[in-house]
């Protein structure tokens, strides 16, 4: 039988092959779609997924070899600036980079680990009972499983046929246009900012918001720029076209934009949406079924938090399989899967509602953003942010367990990046003295002077425990890694 099938390989669900890979579990991924597609989706990352990559040595694989990532001193917030340079703790971490790069990179590494991806397999079905589930593929043989998680999306096939509902809501009153364009050199700024005559500057990668909608200028460094415009209120019209797009940005900006269609090579952008969902699956986990990335949690996409979310759960749910796959799994440990990322699914759609609400135009909005504004000049507002948008604020209950880290993402500590590669459980002990006892075997023991405290950490990077003595760690190793 095998361990784990993996509906959908996109990067949610690559991510995911990999961990239980490095876990020891045996995945199979099933894409429904013979070939990857170059759709253009997320234009990077945003928050603790860089250094979550970093510490499985996947950042220097979508930047450079030896590159550490290093927190931006810029973001954005429902069309505000967010300047981050004067923070104590930065938090936020932002990587330019197309989707499809990283869904590219996934899936190497998970040919390295050994993962198979069979394509042009599309689940149509699901049957379980306390043993396995017995997973339908259109056109094939069905295959039977220990655990089946659906990576496959928003509109996820899993998620249905286990039952699993989806409440939120659906807004229908605003069409927005993205698309790649040219624009004559000389009109970009050394800052990058557009000159739009008879407007005036559009600073790069800012939403900028007027009285009649949305305007984004994204120059690329390797890519042809886009633009991206919303508008609320305003009906279906036609075709997407070029024309269409330069007709919402001058509707948006009051000015013609000088832009004409995209000249480069490449996947070319041209897309229209209509409204967009929040919705968060009712479950994560039906019996032997669970749900990944956009299949169990969709918002809007102001400020990319999607892989943030997504990659993060594959990383908190990996290890978890894993070890139920190995029989080592404790009491209740795969349904902290759920009781640890539905509450970081919901911070996701609170603030990218909010988000949405502050771009709106309107004069009650206007006065809203006047208030807002006042509170971004305090660095502790802008610390809040940068630790909700990048995930910073996370901390999960680890039971038992107290002290000013647990729960919390670990701290940098020298070596780090490199001991956590492996995805296995790691104590970090700054004398030497403490025993791992019957566990030794299942965690790493690594001494680590510079710390006051031992820490334990999950192969998530999560601290699960703090501390000084043997009986605490114990106590703490049994709860997240079995019983000796
Ligand atoms: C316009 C736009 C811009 C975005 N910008 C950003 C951004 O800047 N930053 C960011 O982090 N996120 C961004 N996102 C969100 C991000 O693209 C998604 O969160 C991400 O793609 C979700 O990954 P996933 O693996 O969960 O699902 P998907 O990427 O949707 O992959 C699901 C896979 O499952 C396959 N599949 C579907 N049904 C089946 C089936 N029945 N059987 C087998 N396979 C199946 C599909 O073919 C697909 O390959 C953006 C999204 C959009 C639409």
């Amino acid at each position: 039988m095998i361990d784990v099938v993996i509906a959908g390989a996109g990067p949610n669900g690559l991510m995911l092959a990999c961990e239980l890979a490095l876990a020891g579990a045996r995945p199979l991924v099933l894409e429904r779609l013979p070939e990857p597609v170059d759709e253009q989706r997320a234009n990077g990352l945003v928050g603790q997924v860089i250094p979550m990559l970093d510490r499985r040595g996947l950042y220097e694989r979508l930047t450079e070899p030896g590159a550490v990532p290093e927190p931006s001193p810029a973001f954005v917030f429902g069309a505000f600036p967010l300047d981050l340079h004067d923070l104590p703790a930065n938090s936020l971490h932002t990587l330019l980079m197309p989707q499809r790069f990283i869904e590219a990179m996934l899936a190497d590494r998970a040919a390295e680990l050994g993962v198979e991806v069979r394509r042009g397999h599309e689940v149509i079905g699901l049957t379980q009972d306390e043993r396995s589930v017995r997973i339908g593929i259109r056109d094939r043989e069905p295959v039977e499983a220990a655990f089946l998680v659906g990576a496959d999306g928003g509109h996820s096939a899993v998620r249905k046929l286990a039952g699993i509902g989806f409440p939120g809501v659906t807004t229908d009153d605003s069409v927005s246009y993205t698309g790649h364009v040219s624009v004559d050199p000389e009109l970009i700024d050394a800052d990058g900012g557009l000159t739009v005559p008879g407007f005036g500057v559009v600073p790069p990668f800012q939403h900028l918001r007027t009285e009649r909608g949305l305007f984004t200028w994204a120059p690329f460094p390797d890519d042809d720029p886009k633009i991206s415009t919303v508008e609320w209120g305003r009906p279906a019209e036609g075709e997407a076209s070029f024309e269409e797009l330069r007709a919402g940005a001058r509707r948006v900006l009051g000015a013609d934009v000088p832009v004409a269609p995209p000249t480069g090579t490449g996947p070319r952008l041209l897309r229209r949406l209509f409204g967009g969902n929040t919705r968060i699956a009712e479950r994560y986990r039906a019996g032997r079924v669970f749900l990944l990335g956009d299949a169990a949690h969709v918002h809007s996409a102001i400020g990319g938090p999607g892989l943030n979310m997504g990659l993060q759960d594959a990383v908190n749910l990996g290890w978890k399989l894993a070890a139920a796959v190995r029989g080592q799994a404790p009491e209740g440990l795969l349904d902290t899967y759920e009781s640890e990322r539905a509450p970081v699914a919901r911070r996701v759609a609170m603030h990218t509602q909010a988000q949405s609400l502050l771009t709106r135009p309107g004069a009650d909005v206007t006065a809203l953003r006047e208030l807002f504004g006042e509170l971004l000049a305090e660095p502790a507002t802008r610390q809040h942010l940068a630790d909700l948008l990048s995930g910073a604020d996370i901390r999960y209950d680890m039971g038992p367990a107290t002290g000013p880290l647990v729960g919390r993402w670990a701290p940098d500590v020298p070596g780090l990046r490199e001991l956590t590669r492996t995805a296995r459980p790691l104590l970090l002990d700054p004398t030497g003295a403490l025993d791992a006892g019957p566990w030794a075997a299942r965690v790493d023991t690594v001494t680590v002077p510079e710390l006051d405290t031992a820490l334990l950490l999950r192969p998530d990077c999560y601290v699960a425990w703090q501390g000084t003595t043997d009986e605490g760690l114990h106590a703490a190793l049994g709860a997240w890694f079995g019983t000796a």
